[in-house]
């Protein structure tokens, strides 16, 4: 469906006529009774593959069923950082490949997502995370990610309101990469259904999934709450609600699904333009745009789907960044909120077949996967599209039974 492009011409011409010619950013199309592929959860994961299945493989009868709103998951409540300064192999790949699509995703999608690669710093503040880092730093230079170790004085050179010496944990120098950042998370999700639309798909909000249908093993189609559905894949990329849908399918997967929350600050004058995660403390910060300082805290220590903050984090996590930031101990916190993150063991995601044919699976992104989405998308549309991919190869749901663990607890070490 042709939509139109966005552009400064298309300003131009808009503003002669008082603005009034916009179309809707996307349409609000029936579910039709059969895709060739249906894709479950319109997050950032679920749209990308989706996108990628057009773009990469010509692959457009495909519908994105999604039970609230656009980006209203993970996708929409996260604190946006990017970043691919993994330790493990298959995980460098998959971060980096998505880092590197970042770059150039405004232009790919027509729609400003405002990347902004400012650099990102993770403190060390142990002898254990020095050692820890800059083990990561040597493999991520074989691995041909670009990080670095730098000492204190850069630390305080690149963040001048940090406080080196911490009253517990002085900062011993950081793990950093340039190239890292943030995104506008809303306009991930807006500007790669956009994109879907284009494409003749199907964005199908307020719709969800009820059960999953299948017939001698192999997928048959979808039961939602605006009727049935058929398809012949079908891609269940639902975060925090993973478990539910592998259920309806009848299988299960190593998921545990926790409350993370964040918050951010009242807005000020620009005080900091780079990302900093200070792990052993449990915390992180960004500025946004508009100024707000962007606060990442912790998990729930159990499990839930509750979706909402809690007063006891935000004290938790702004007592712990103040040792590091003293500055925060003045400013008022406007807001906080919780998203649903969907946890595995090795902190590692799941990309992967299932034991229903045709029906395949992307979770387990847990605290980190906003920064993947694209990266994730391409290979996800590859396993669909021809049954295997080299970047999803390591992170198939069996590993667990294997015992092939992909094990990132030290880059996952704080939610991000
Ligand atoms: C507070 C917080 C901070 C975070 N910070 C960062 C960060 O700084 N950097 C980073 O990289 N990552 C971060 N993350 C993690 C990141 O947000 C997620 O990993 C990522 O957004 C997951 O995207 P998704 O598309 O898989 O899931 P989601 O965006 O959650 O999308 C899944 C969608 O599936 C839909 N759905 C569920 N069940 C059904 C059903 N039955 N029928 C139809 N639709 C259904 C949901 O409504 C939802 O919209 C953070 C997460 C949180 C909560």
């Amino acid at each position: 469906m042709g939509l139109k492009r966005y552009s400064v011409f298309a300003i131009v011409r808009e503003a002669m006529s008082y603005h009034q010619g916009w179309e809707r950013a996307w349409p609000w199309p029936k579910p039709k009774r059969k895709y060739d592929v249906v894709i479950v959860g319109a997050g950032g994961h679920g749209l990308a593959t989706a996108y990628y299945l057009g773009k990469n493989f010509g692959i457009t009868n495909v519908a994105i069923i999604e039970k609230g709103w656009l980006g209203g998951g993970n996708t929409g409540r996260n604190t946006t950082i990017i970043r691919s300064n993994y330790l493990q192999d298959p995980s460098a790949a998959i971060y980096e490949k998505a880092r590197s699509l970042y770059e150039t995703m405004s232009q790919d999608l027509n729609y400003n997502v405002m990347f902004s690669p400012r650099g990102l710093l993770m403190l060390g503040q142990t002898e254990h995370e020095v050692r820890g880092y800059k083990r990561t730093v040597y493999a991520n230079n074989l691995q041909g990610v670009e990080t670095r170790w730098i000492e204190p004085d850069e630390v305080k050179k690149l963040v001048p309101i940090i406080n080196i010496a911490g009253p517990r944990y002085p900062v011993l120098g950081a793990l950093y990469q340039a190239r890292g950042g943030t995104a506008r998370h809303d306009a991930v999700a807006w500007g790669y259904a956009r994109a879907c639309s284009a494409m003749g798909m199907d964005v199908i909000q307020q719709c969800e999934v009820t059960g999953v249908r299948s017939e001698g093993g192999r997928v048959k189609g979808i039961d939602t709450t605006k009727g049935a559905i058929d398809c012949d894949k079908l891609g269940l990329v639902v975060a925090g609600n993973s478990s539910v849908l592998a259920e309806m399918a009848g299988f299960r997967l190593p998921i545990e699904s926790l409350a993370l929350q964040a918050l951010v600050s009242e807005p000020i004058k620009p005080c900091m333009d780079v990302v900093v995660m200070a792990n052993t403390v449990h915390g992180y910060m960004s500025q946004s745009d508009k100024g707000e300082m962007v606060i990442g805290g912790g998990t729930d220590g159990f499990n839930n789907y509750t979706q909402r903050g809690s007063f006891h984090h935000i004290e938790e996590t702004v007592r712990s960044l103040i040792e590091t930031f003293p500055m925060l101990s003045r400013l008022k916190m406007l807001r906080q909120w919780g998203g649903i993150v969907d946890m595995t063991g090795d902190r590692s995601p799941i990309l992967s077949k299932t034991p229903v044919e045709g029906v395949f699976v992307n979770c387990g992104w847990g605290t980190g996967g906003f920064k993947a989405i694209p990266g994730s998308g391409w290979a996800m549309a590859e396993l669909m599209a021809r049954g295997h991919s080299p970047l999803t190869e390591e992170f198939s749901m069996y590993r667990f039974r294997e015992g092939k663990f992909i094990d990132e607890s030290v880059a996952a070490g704080v939610a991000h």
